[in-house]
Parts: C-alpha cells; sequence; structure tokens
C-alpha cells in the first residue's frame, strides 16, 4: 500500500509514501498523538486452524442500499488438528444461509453469527488430509459497520459506493474494494489474515455500461437479459486475501503487453489518451524487475486502475493495482512531476508483499520496505543514481522527522495496532536499511540473496528472519548483526565527525563519536567508506566503526584536499561534521554524489563571499546539471542578491525563463518575486510566465504579475477561470485569496464542485483567505460550504482545514467590528457614516455568533482522535 502522508499531503498523494519535493506540497499541521502508556500485547501471527484452499464468490450490488449480495463458496481444510468447526470472518454482514457442498448436494449447516465471526459445526470432524467446502448466502452492508463505530470504518469498510444514486453531476459511479489490513472480510467470509492463501474466482453481475476488473484473469463475460453483465474473473495462483480486490467504472482501458503478458490501465474518459503517457513504463519496469531479481513477475497479468475518493495512495492487489485520482495527470502537469514512485512502488510488492507474504503485520517491513526500494532502483536504473539519491534523501528525511516523535523498532511484535505499522518506519527507514544491506552485501550478493528468498518463500508467507537466512545462505556470512540493530533494534546513529591532520608524522586522522542515547539504543556497528584526497586523487578505505568514540588514521604525503566519511553516502544516519568551507566546496567539484554536492550547498548556505571561492561555487551550483542541485543553489542566494543584486537578476531572470526544468523556473520566479519586488523591469517576465505550460511556472508568474499589475493579473485570472479547466483550480484559488474580490465567488462555487478530495484542503484554506477580503454578505453566504465540509467531509485534514478558515473569519469578523467601533466613536465621522458602521458592527457580531456556534457544535461531534485532542487542546 502506498499511503497519504498525514504531515506533508502531496495535492496528489501521498505515502501512501514519500512525499517527494517535486511535487506541489501542502503543509499540514503537526499533530501527534499521545497513546495511553500501558504496554502493547505481544502481537503473534494469526493462528491457524483451517487452511482456505479456494474462494468462489459471486456478487451483484443494491446501489440505494450501498449493499452486496454474495454467494461464497469455500473449500478449505484443518491446517493441522482435526476438527468439526469452522470460524470465518465476516464484518458487518447478514447472513442468510450456511451449506456443505457435498457430491452435488447442499445440505444446511448450523452456524452462529456474532461479533463479526461466523461460527460453523460441520457435518463430522475433519483431518488435515480432509478438505470440504462451504457456500454462504449473505449480505455485505459496509455502511452499518461505519454506522456502528465511524472511527474505525469509515476508511476500513472494505467495500466503497461512490456516488451510488448518480447525484453528483461531477463525479463517475465507482464501485471498488480495499482489503488491507483486514477488510476483505468486510464484503466476502473469509479467513482474513495475512498468512492466509487463496486462489479465487471473484463473479461480478453489474449493469452492463460498467467495466469491471478484479484479480487474475477474466474467463467469461455474459450479457443476461435484465440490462446486467456477469464478469467471471479468476486467479489460479494462491494470494492473501486481503490483496482481493474488485474495481467497477465507467473506464476506457489502454491496452499494452509485457512478454506475452496482458498489461492494461484503466482510464477515466477524459484521461483515456493518456494511458501511455502515464503507465507507458509498466513493461519496461517488469522486465527490469524480473531480471533484477532472476524471478519473473508471476501473476497472470497486469491492470493499473484509478478510483475516486479513495482511502490510501494506491494498492499491490495482485495483479490488479488501485491509485487514488492524483494518477489522473495532464500533460502539462507531467512537466512538472510525475507519480512514476508510486507504479514502481505497487509494481515491486509483486514479488515483496504478493507472491511473498510478511506472516504479520508485525512483519510488515517485508512488504513496505521493499516496495520502497523498488522506487530507488527503478529510479537508479531509468533515471541516474542522482535522481534516484535524491529521492533516497526524501525518504530519509521523511524517516528522520517521524524519530523526532517516535523510535521503533522495524519489525514490531508489540505494536498497539496494525494501522500505526504504515508509517515512515517501516516505509522509508526500511527502505534506506535495504540500500545499505546492499551496500554493505555488494549487488552480486544482494540480489542473488533476493532471487533466494524469492524462490525458497514463494506464495508463502514469511518473518525478518527468512530473510536474514537467504542472505546468509548466498553470502555465507552471519549477519544477525545487521538484521539485529536495523530491524529489530531501534533508533539510528547520530555521529559526530571531526578532523585532524599531524604534518610531522603526516598522518590524517579521523574522530567518529556516536551521539545517540546508546542505553536506549544501543552502539551501531556501521561499515562504511572513506575517501581520502590527496592531490586531487581519492584512494578509499573501507573501515568499520564499532566503538563509541573511534579513531581512523591515514598515512598520507601531504594534507589531503578532502577526507569524504561515507563517502556512498549510503548511511542511515543524522550527523555533524566539522568539514570547512574548504574542504565542502572541493567536495562539490570532486565528489561526484547527490548528496556531497547538496551538502556542500548546504553547508555554504547563505554565508558566503561572493567573489570568494565560497561565493563562486554557489554561483557555479546555479548551473549544476541535476535541476534539483540548480533548484537549492537558488534558495542560497540572498547574500549574492544582496552584494550584486544587478547580476544575480539578470542570472535569475534568464534561468526563470529558460531552465530546461519547470520547478527551477518557479524557484527562480519566486526568488525574483521575493528580491526586486516592486522592480517593474521584470514585469515582462512574470507575464509571460503567465502562459507557460507548466502550472507550477504559471501559478508563481500570475501570483507576482497580478501583485505587480493587479488589474491585467486578474483578467488573466477570470480568463483561466472562465476555461473550467480544474487543473487551474489550486492557482487561482491562491490568486483571488490575495488579490481576488466579491466577484470572484462564482470560481469558488465552481472550485468546491470540482476539486478532486486532495485538493479541498488548499482551497479551503484560500477561501478562508479570501472570504476576509469581501464584504460581510460574501462571508455570510460562504459560512455554509465552510461548516458543510467542517462536519461532513469525509477526510480529517479537510474537515480540520474548513474549521481553520472558520477561525480566520471569525478573527477577521472581530478585528473589522474593532476597527469600525472606533470610527463611531471618532469626532471626524458623519452622523450618516457612523449610523452605516453601526448596521455593519452588528451584522460581524452577528457573524461572530454564528462561527462561535458552528464551532461549538463541530467540535462536539467531531470523531477523529487526532482533531479530538486537538480541539481539547484549544
Ligand atoms: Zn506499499
Amino acid at each position: 500500500m502506498r499511503l497519504i502522508s498525514i504531515l506533508l499531503l502531496t495535492i496528489l498523494i501521498i505515502s501512501c509514501g514519500a512525499p517527494k519535493e517535486t511535487v506541489r506540497i501542502v503543509e499540514l499541521p503537526e499533530v501527534n498523538v499521545e497513546f495511553e502508556q500501558s504496554a502493547p500485547e505481544y502481537k503473534a501471527s494469526i493462528p491457524r486452524k483451517h487452511d482456505l484452499i479456494h474462494s468462489k464468490v459471486a456478487v451483484s450490488f443494491d446501489w440505494e442500499k450501498q449493499e452486496l449480495k454474495g454467494l461464497a463458496d469455500l473449500q478449505l481444510r484443518p491446517y493441522f488438528h482435526s476438527t468439526n468447526q469452522l470460524y470465518l470472518n465476516a464484518k458487518g454482514m447478514d447472513i442468510h444461509k450456511v451449506q456443505l457442498l457435498s457430491n452435488n448436494m447442499r445440505n444446511d449447516l448450523p452456524y452462529n453469527y456474532s461479533n463479526d465471526t461466523i461460527w460453523i459445526i460441520l457435518d463430522k470432524k475433519y483431518s488435515r488430509v480432509d478438505t470440504f467446502e462451504v457456500s454462504i448466502k449473505y449480505t455485505a452492508k459496509p455502511e452499518d459497520l461505519v454506522s456502528r463505530n465511524p472511527q474505525a470504518f469509515s476508511s476500513a469498510k472494505g467495500l466503497f459506493f461512490i456516488n451510488p444514486n448518480g447525484l453528483d453531476k461531477n463525479k463517475p459511479r465507482q464501485i471498488w474494494t480495499q482489503g488491507e489490513t483486514q477488510s476483505s472480510s468486510c464484503w466476502f467470509p473469509t479467513i482474513d489474515a495475512p498468512n492466509e492463501r487463496m486462489t479465487q474466482e471473484i463473479i461480478i453481475t453489474i449493469e452492463d455500461n460498467f467495466k469491471t476488473l478484479s484479480n487474475g484473469k477474466m474467463i467469461s463475460s455474459i450479457k443476461n437479459n435484465d440490462g446486467t453483465r456477469t464478469d467471471h474473473w479468476k486467479q489460479s495462483l494462491p494470494a492473501a486475501p486481503y490483496l482481493t480486490m474488485m474495481a467497477i467504472g465507467e473506464y476506457e482501458i489502454t491496452f499494452d503487453k509485457w512478454r506475452d503478458l496482458d498489461v492494461n490501465y484503466y482510464m477515466e474518459p477524459d484521461y483515456g489518451h493518456m494511458g501511455k503517457r502515464i503507465y507507458g513504463n509498466t513493461p519496461e519496469m517488469m522486465e527490469y524487475f524480473s531480471k533484477l531479481l532472476g524471478v519473473d513477475y508471476p501473476w497472470e497479468k497486469y491492470s493499473q486502475v484509478v478510483v475516486r475518493d479513495y482511502v490510501s495512495g494506491a494498492m499491490e492487489n495482485t495483479s490488479a493495482v488501485i491509485y487514488g485520482e492524483f494518477m489522473n495527470q495532464d500533460e502539462r502537469e507531467l512537466l512538472d512531476y510525475d507519480n512514476e514512485d508510486v507504479i514502481s512502488h505497487e509494481l515491486f510488492h509483486h514479488w515483496f508483499g504478493d507472491l511473498v507474504t510478511c506472516e504479520s503485520w508485525a512483519n510488515l517491513p517485508l512488504n513496505e520496505s521493499f516496495a520502497t526500494y523498488g522506487e530507488y532502483l527503478w529510479n537508479e536504473k531509468k533515471y541516474g543514481k542522482l535522481k534516484a539519491d535524491h529521492y533516497g534523501h526524501n525518504d530519509l528525511q521523511a524517516y528522520i522527522r517521524e524519530s523526532k516523535v517516535k523510535k521503533e523498532p522495524l519489525i514490531r511484535y508489540y505494536h498497539d495496532h496494525q494501522d500505526h505499522m504504515f508509517d515512515a518506519h517501516s516505509y522509508q527507514k526500511g527502505g534506506r536499511v535495504l540500500h545499505m544491506l546492499r551496500n554493505y552485501m555488494g549487488d552480486d550478493a544482494f540480489f542473488n540473496s533476493l532471487r533466494v528468498y524469492l524462490e525458497d518463500n514463494k506464495y508463502e508467507s514469511v518473518e525478518i528472519h527468512n530473510l536474514r537466512l537467504a542472505c546468509e545462505k548466498v553470502s555465507g556470512e552471519d549477519l544477525n548483526w545487521f538484521f539485529n540493530q536495523w530491524f529489530l533494534n531501534s533508533g539510528h546513529p547520530f555521529i559526530d565527525i571531526s578532523y585532524s591532520y599531524d604534518d610531522s608524522l603526516k598522518i590524517q586522522t579521523v574522530t567518529i563519536e556516536q551521539l545517540q542515547d546508546i542505553e536506549e539504543h544501543s552502539l551501531f556497528m556501521l561499515p562504511i567508506a572513506i575517501d581520502v584526497y590527496e592531490s586531487d586523487v581519492p584512494t578509499r578505505y573501507n573501515v568499520t566503526v564499532r566503538k563509541q568514540i573511534q579513531d581512523f588514521q591515514f598515512k598520507v604525503k601531504s594534507k589531503p584536499n578532502l577526507v569524504n566519511v561515507d563517502a556512498d553516502k549510503m548511511l542511515l544516519c543524522e550527523k555533524i561534521d566539522h568539514k570547512t568551507s574548504e574542504e565542502y566546496i572541493y567536495q562539490y567539484y570532486n565528489a561526484g554524489n547527490y548528496l556531497d554536492r547538496r551538502e556542500a550547498i548546504a553547508n555554504i548556505g547563505r554565508d558566503y563571499e561572493i567573489d570568494g571561492s565560497d561565493g563562486r561555487m554557489i554561483k557555479r551550483a546555479l548551473s549544476d546539471p541535476y535541476w534539483h542541485l540548480r533548484l537549492l543553489a537558488i534558495r542560497n542566494l540572498d547574500e549574492y542578491i544582496k552584494e550584486d543584486p544587478q547580476e544575480m537578476k539578470e542570472i535569475l531572470s534568464y534561468m526563470a525563463t529558460r531552465d530546461s526544468k519547470s520547478l527551477v523556473r518557479a524557484e527562480a520566479l519566486e526568488m525574483l518575486a521575493k528580491h526586486y519586488k516592486n522592480d517593474m523591469s521584470i514585469e515582462h517576465i512574470f507575464k509571460n510566465a503567465t502562459v507557460d505550460s507548466s502550472y507550477t511556472v504559471l501559478e508563481q508568474g500570475l501570483l507576482h504579475f497580478t501583485y505587480l499589475n493587479n488589474e491585467a493579473g486578474l483578467r488573466t485570472a477570470n480568463k483561466y477561470a472562465a476555461e473550467e479547466n480544474p487543473k487551474y483550480i489550486p492557482i487561482l484559488s491562491k490568486v483571488y485569496s490575495y488579490y481576488g474580490d466579491d466577484s470572484h465567488h462564482l470560481f469558488f462555487d465552481y472550485a468546491f464542485r470540482n476539486a478532486s478530495g486532495n485538493e479541498k484542503y488548499s482551497l479551503l484554506r484560500d477561501y478562508g483567505l479570501y472570504l476576509t477580503r469581501c464584504n460581510v454578505e460574501t462571508i455570510e453566504n460562504g459560512l455554509a460550504q465552510l461548516k458543510m465540509d467542517a462536519i461532513a467531509n469525509h477526510q480529517w485534514y479537510v474537515r480540520l482545514a474548513a474549521v481553520e478558515a472558520l477561525a480566520e473569519i471569525k478573527e477577521h469578523a472581530v478585528h473589522e467590528k474593532k476597527k469600525l467601533e472606533s470610527e463611531i466613536k471618532s469626532s471626524a465621522t458623519s452622523s450618516i457614516m457612523k449610523k452605516d458602521a453601526e448596521i455593519k458592527v452588528d451584522r460581524f457580531t452577528k457573524l461572530e455568533l454564528a462561527i462561535d456556534e458552528a464551532l461549538k457544535s463541530i467540535m462536539k461531534n467531531e470523531r477523529h482522535s487526532k482533531l479530538v485532542e486537538m480541539y481539547n487542546k484549544g
């Protein structure tokens, strides 16, 4: 699964995963939830009493009631001990009948259904060599689960009806499922455990205008007499029940191939032409991963589908991946960023997660760390090491941010709730740990170990030791120390690196000290490379840090130009590095990794002489071959601009118009807007940017162009608003929030109807700001929208944004009232004006009261634990 990050929500995603700097990022408030301090219980794997061999599930739907009518025929056998009883997970269902199928006979079986479990008494005791088949007729009622416990089930109800009555003209009607972690049992009775595995048939009857998608192959599609059609999907390779899926909607399908296998992309009609543009690298990825791992993509086809109002980022359902609507990108968005990381993540899961599955959620990193590392591997292969390391560094930072709040072992048998396993530890930290393991073992041993791990455990569930044993089997080396410190213990090294050179002895010393709390997280053993540069030639030394303070000495001929510790820049750590500016400058020009150059730019920072070697380095970094380093260099230009504003104006103007990467052009525009705020000589640069193909550049251009030339800027904005392209919504809502007036309310009406779920967060924030620019009538009209989202939006952070907007307007009302009241008191105000002001005071008072009342009831009715805690704190 790929999650939407809670702390940083990308407009597209997310999270499932790593928020990337290349995407537009919406800052969300940091919410730390403290859990009660009772010790969590050991979370064992779910005991195996029966083995579910095959599930044949026939379903049809009642859109109006949002219910599924199902018939599930399940083939099972006792796992080890003989028994005449069977327990199945079935959440929020009506169970109509349970029967035993035997010799074409159906015999009713006694059963009891309570606590989301069907307890069935079989006709006799079965042993582990017997198989038997039960048939269950049921109705799945996901909305009942939600009304029973909205906190637990609003995003875990398993089965989702989108726009079920077709009342929303801006949203397609869809049905889709989400099984992970244990929600497949919300739509069919099963053994809902990651250590279970079954083959399956899903038989879907639906109105003929819809397309269906499920796991495996469609083996028949038959039109019925009543306008419906029955599609029969069959997956003949066993997979865990949480990977079972359905998606139903009006899609256009783009057909593709990998070797002889069907690969296809289910597109919403508006994006039908974008299938190959968005997903087109999938076959090349499948080929690359198959070769790299030495295990061919094992499943029967590969489909990818976008659904509306998705509850996660994406999900690796076997051979049928679901994505949220952030994947619906047009050509112009692709200029700024793509979501190929999510594509590689989900595909890599088809080996790690689907073919070999974590046996319990405590072992989730065996799914998610690998999928996250799959992103790195694809970037490295397709786009080069600089990009891979750039994104890898974003992963590291995501984990480091999370480590300020919690430090847990990657493999966690004592987690509070399985949902808490889906964090920056299991994803980003785990991905970085695998990168270190690869660096330590070497590519040959590492990828051979993965092949052995996959081959030895295919179609099985695994725990972390299976991975270690595979690595040991291949390399012949005991790796307990690595797995213990990185997978089974918590924390990470915090190292201090200092240098001294003895000219008389010609000895260079490097001292590495581990500063982390070693009582809590113990010392780390760190095999690293140190490159010593003498006369511009690097010599590599492979050393191992074992002690709390350790010296490494190197015999040299003269003082080295640079001593580069962790020369591969692969170490998962925080560090203080006592390099001099000269050494960082040398590092920028001579050590080639992304992080070598990034660290140099960051450490030179904003404090330099523009004529010195440090200032020259920053200027040189403006033309770094890698775009993100150019972007970082722009962020460090303040000093340069202060000293030589004319030269930098020219350079930035050039970059703002000519840089090949749109995000760099946008950064240059932002810097120009900041430092040359009222300089009309560059107005044309902003004006030209308002017609740039890149949305990010257009946004920067339009914002500052409107600042310089209010009337012309708003004219351009209004022209775009008239085009009713939903991709303009985030741009225009920002422009109007700064410069708009009452006349732009129509745009916000349109925006609220058309913004995607995730976009609403920033839209609401902009709207709150915009309303404070409007007269009181417009504000009164806007309250309804804010109240509706604050109460009823299904995403908690959107509800929060609406509450914040309400609070902002209240503050505005209080402020306006004070201003008016002092006007009324003033002797300079005419009596007519006083009368008018009094009427306004009255309206603002009413507005304030209305907001107060609304906030009170919103907060009282909120059920989300994070928000409840925030509101209680005030
Ligand atoms: Zn994942």
